[in-house]
């Protein structure tokens, strides 16, 4: 085990500062570590756990992937050995490094924090291995299948939970062909998540990765009929779903069509797809979970002069994560609390938002107190722009087609288990399933759904 006394400031001599005062679109939120900067990171870690017991921030990663492991090898100078680690429990290593909440998962778990010093920077210090690996294009050992079966799986949805379960079935040998209504792999990653966070790659390459396992994809083939479900359905031994959600909640305020208010997912997808939403001055986000967070801060690098998130409840009960709100804060982002819109007011071009004050009521069925509308309390606002960023609808249509198939509230039921559906050659996994988690956990999901997969095909495993 390594001494715990280190000076924290000397790591930031090695950090590149590519940060302006006003970040730009595609800004990196986290730098990335230079060669020596990971050393010295690295040289933090205390190498917790041992053969009773894993280290606590790989218990708190979803995927479990040997941290103090992939950390020491940094620290020896053996990156290849460190991206190994990391891709053998995450074929979306690189991607996950730059998207994951840390700071509410491994950081969060690290003992440096628990002493009340800064955690070691895993996240940072996994995207600095992976992506070395992958852009030097070196052979990932993640996993050279050592046999072939006949059983074929397909795999609807290339987004994190879908290619997981791809990735660990090829890498047993089975035939696997990915199915995605979009030209790009990734799914929320790819179209859905702001791009300071993770713009285009590395997917592309983790991709290749699983193109070099043998899995087909066939993208730009959308699922969208009963008819075409039917012939998957007779084609392949086994199914995976990774649909994910369907389009934002559309709750229908009067005034949405006016030029000036965007689905969140539109919003986003068109900022990563090379195009630039035109915003005005004063922008409006309702909505207050990460996605409306991620499109706030958005609007910001666009160059908006004020943002106002506006949302029905408190502080206390926003869904986006803690760490979060304070940098959207930090960055100029406003908040208004107890406030929901009642109608969009212009005339083509939106030119205000009329809004109500709320009140918190009793528990409603996710567990939070009630918003409640306060008659008499509208009020209206000038804004040029608004971001609807509510919630995504769930695919209830699409699941309709599959026989059997058991529902809770329009989210798929499964064995925790092994993924399977109430359809014995159905199993599902990602947002699907729980609403909307994160990539890791979709990512953990396609895992557990693989094995499960593979018991059904003959016991293997
Ligand atoms: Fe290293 Fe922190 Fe993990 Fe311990 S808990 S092994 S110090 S990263």
């Amino acid at each position: 085990m390594k001494s715990t006394a280190y000076d924290e400031s000397y790591t930031e001599q090695f950090q590149p500062q590519t940060r302006s005062s006003k970040p730009s679109l595609f800004d990196d939120l986290k730098p990335p570590l230079t060669e020596t900067g990971a050393v010295v990171e690295a040289s933090r870690c205390l190498e917790c756990g041992g053969p009773y017991a894993p280290a606590p921030c790989t218990v708190g990663c979803p995927v479990g992937i040997d941290i103090p492991g992939f950390v020491s090898a940094i620290y020896r100078g053996e990156m290849m050995n460190a991206a190994d680690i990391i891709f053998a429990e995450n074929i979306l290593g690189a991607s996950c490094a730059r998207v994951c909440p840390v700071e509410i998962l491994c950081e969060a778990a690290c003992v440096l924090e628990h002493e009340g010093r800064k955690p070691v920077e895993i996240g940072r210090l996994q995207r600095f291995a992976a992506e070395k690996a992958l852009n030097n294009h070196n052979r990932i050992s993640y996993r050279i299948p050592t046999r072939s079966t006949t059983s074929k799986v397909a795999v609807i949805g290339a987004g994190p939970a879908g290619l997981s379960c791809a990735a660990e079935l090829a890498g047993e040998g089975y035939p696997v062909t990915v199915y995605d209504a979009n030209e790009d792999f990734g799914g929320l990653v790819r179209y859905a998540i702001a791009p300071y966070r993770i713009n285009r790659d590395p997917l592309p390459k983790e991709v290749q990765l699983i193109r070099d396992l043998g899995v087909d994809f066939k993208m730009g083939t959308a699922i969208d009929s009963p008819e075409k479900l039917q012939d998957i359905e007779s084609e392949y031994d086994a199914i995976f779903l990774g649909i994910g959600l369907g389009r934002d909640v559309d709750l229908q305020y009067p005034g949405e069509e006016l030029s000036g208010v965007w689905d969140s997912l539109d919003f986003i997808r068109m900022i990563k797809t090379g195009q630039k939403p035109k915003i005005g001055n004063s922008v409006g986000v309702i909505g207050g979970g990460n996605t409306a967070i991620d499109v706030a801060r958005e609007a910001l690098r666009l160059g908006a002069r004020e943002v106002t998130m506006y949302y029905r409840r408190t502080e206390a009960e926003m869904p986006a994560y803690d760490h979060e709100i304070e940098e959207a804060r930090e960055e100029g982002v406003r908040f208004q609390f107890l406030t929901n819109p009642v109608r969009f007011l212009g005339d083509e071009q939106l030119e205000a938002i009329e809004l109500q004050y709320m009140k918190l009521g009793e528990p409603d069925a996710s567990g939070r107190p009630r918003p409640e509308a306060v008659p008499g309390t509208e009020f209206t606002v000038r804004t040029d722009t608004v971001i609807k960023a509510i919630g995504q609808q769930k695919r209830k249509s699409f699941l309709s087609w599959i026989e059997k198939l058991e529902l809770d509230q329009g989210l798929i039921k499964i064995d925790a288990q092994t993924g399977q559906t109430t359809n014995p050659k159905y199993f599902a996994g990602g947002d699907a399933l729980n609403g909307g988690a994160t990539v890791v956990e979709a990512v953990q999901d396609g895992k557990v759904a693989a094995r499960g997969i593979a018991q059904f095909l003959g016991g293997e495993s």
